[in-house]
């Protein structure tokens, strides 16, 4: 019932050790590496082996775009209807291979329209140059 604040409400009297020994420390490059080779197993699991949360891995997963959730026979979290196909590229990206196809195209008319649109600029600034 109480309505007192909530901060620090986790911090139970227990002293001792804590369950998650490098939880303050900076990742290292070991530990993102692990993160991203291990991503199929879960947060869970990589929480245990790093000595770390398994909230904090996985707001550095999602930090470092790793996506721990896709398994095998995963369903893309993209068009909710493929599966996801381990040891791609795109189940990398955790998405299904159309999707993946459907993004790079669409990274690719990006790319292609920003080119066009440089190259707009630097003529009118040739022409204002000119002028
Ligand atoms: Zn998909």
């Amino acid at each position: 019932m109480g309505n007192a604040s909530n901060s620090g409400a986790r911090r139970g009297p227990s002293a001792g050790g804590t369950a998650y020994p490098n939880e303050r420390r900076p990742w290292t490059t070991g530990e993102l590496k692990t993160l991203s080779t291990m991503r199929n197993e879960g947060a869970d699991a990589i929480a245990a082996i790093l000595g770390r949360s398994p909230k904090a891995v996985r707001r550095m997963a999602s930090k470092a775009h790793v996506s721990l959730r896709v398994r095998p026979g995963d369903i893309c979290p993209i068009c909710g209807m493929r599966e996801v196909r381990p040891h791609t590229m795109a189940a990398r990206h955790g998405m299904c291979p159309t999707c993946w196809m459907e993004r790079l195209t669409r990274l690719r008319e990006e790319e292609a329209a920003q080119r066009r649109a440089e190259r707009e600029y630097q003529a009118a600034k040739k022409r204002a140059q000119r002028a």
